[in-house]
């Protein structure tokens, strides 16, 4: 299985990190290895000193498609979560300085934190879904995917084209305003409209 995960999908985040607004999607991959499940700890890695979260929606795909059209995107997912894209911030600022790939500051081991999955139907609108983040209990990160520059369905579209999607893949839709850093012992809880579906700590 493959982990894609898409860049700068919400106008405030772009903005914030003094990124352009994208005009086409961006996205990145992370390793199998990148995931961590059961809500266990995540370990600081040594390499960095900027261990950052990204809150965002996960889409699981649920059927084998390439060249997908958004009109039929919808059919090829069933489930919604939501999960951490770690990032090394500070390995970021050197690769994109040196015009360089971020593997190493995104696609690490444990660097995909992934929550419980909720069923799509228990949504009325895909593309109205409030999720946030509380780091020991305090609300640091909120969004909704009203807010994303291209939906899930365009999402879909898109990478379907460079990428064959198969059941069990990931997307990480991207992350809204408010990114920042984490420190060891802290507790990092993810919601869903108002549901925990995910809760570990940074060790
Ligand atoms: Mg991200």
């Amino acid at each position: 299985m493959k982990i894609i995960c898409i860049g700068r999908n919400y106008a405030d985040h772009a903005k914030e990190l003094n990124n352009e607004v994208p005009k086409v999607p961006v996205f990145f991959m992370k390793p199998e290895n990148a995931l961590v499940y059961d809500n266990k700890p995540v370990f600081y890695p040594d390499f960095t000193k900027d261990l950052q979260y990204e809150t965002e929606i996960v889409v699981k795909i649920s059927r084998l498609g390439k060249n997908i059209e958004e009109r039929f995107a919808s059919r090829y997912y069933e489930e919604i979560g939501i999960g951490i894209d770690f990032t090394a911030r500070d390995l970021q600022r050197d690769c994109m300085k040196n015009g360089l790939p971020w593997e190493i500051a995104k696609s690490f081991d444990n660097s995909a934190p992934l929550g419980t999955f909720l069923p799509k139907s228990q949504f009325a609108n895909i593309q109205n879904i409030n999720f946030h983040l509380e780091i020991n209990g305090e609300r640091r990160q909120s969004g909704c995917t009203k807010d994303m520059i291209f939906s899930i369905d365009t999402l879909i579209a898109y990478v379907s084209q460079f990428n064959t999607l198969k059941t069990g893949d990931l997307i990480f839709t991207g992350t809204p305003v408010g990114v920042g850093p984490v420190q060891l012992d802290e507790r990092l809880q993810a919601y869903i409209e108002g549901e925990c579906l995910l809760d570990f700590r940074v060790k």
